[in-house]
């Protein structure tokens, strides 16, 4: 399976935000989606980092107080590794196994159609296993 078929389902909306946001409105943003990172988007529109809880967290106990007013230009991380919509979801777990992160952007022609992320893997890979399963008991059962 493909990526492809995971953004069918639930649809490529992605959240953005630029360099100059301060952490207090990412932070704020993260809470009302309820999602895990968003992607900063520098100029020409081209994807200049992703911020994450994770960065967040970890900036609370270096920066305390002064963290909020600080820009996401200060904590995102800059090399982004992205997918595209043809990437199996395999190669996927193994990228994010490998890196260590959750979320991946999905780009098809430098332009970004979608994010991934780990728990959307979890969700399919559950769904695969489920049909293996019931495909195993017909098969014990005839
Ligand atoms: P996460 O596990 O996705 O919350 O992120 C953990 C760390 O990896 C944070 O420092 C993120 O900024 C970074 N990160 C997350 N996704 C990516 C990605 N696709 N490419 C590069 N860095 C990432």
């Amino acid at each position: 399976m493909q990526v492809t078929e995971i953004l069918k389902t639930k649809g490529g909306t992605v959240v953005t935000t630029s360099p100059e946001t301060t952490i207090d409105n990412v932070a704020r943003i993260l809470r009302d989606m309820r999602i895990g990172v968003v992607i900063v988007i520098g100029v020409a529109g081209r994807i200049a980092g992703i911020i994450s809880e994770r960065d967040i967290a970890r900036a609370v106990a270096i920066h305390g107080a002064t963290l909020p007013a600080m820009r996401v230009a200060d904590l995102m991380t800059s090399s982004v590794v992205t997918c595209s919509p043809e990437n199996s979801i395999n190669e996927i777990m193994t990228t994010m196994t490998a890196h260590r992160f959750r979320h991946m952007p999905v780009v098809k022609d430098g332009a970004l159609v979608g994010v991934i992320s780990i728990g959307d893997v979890v969700k399919y890979r559950l769904g695969e296993l489920e049909t293996e399963a019931s495909v195993l008991h017909e098969y014990i059962r005839a």
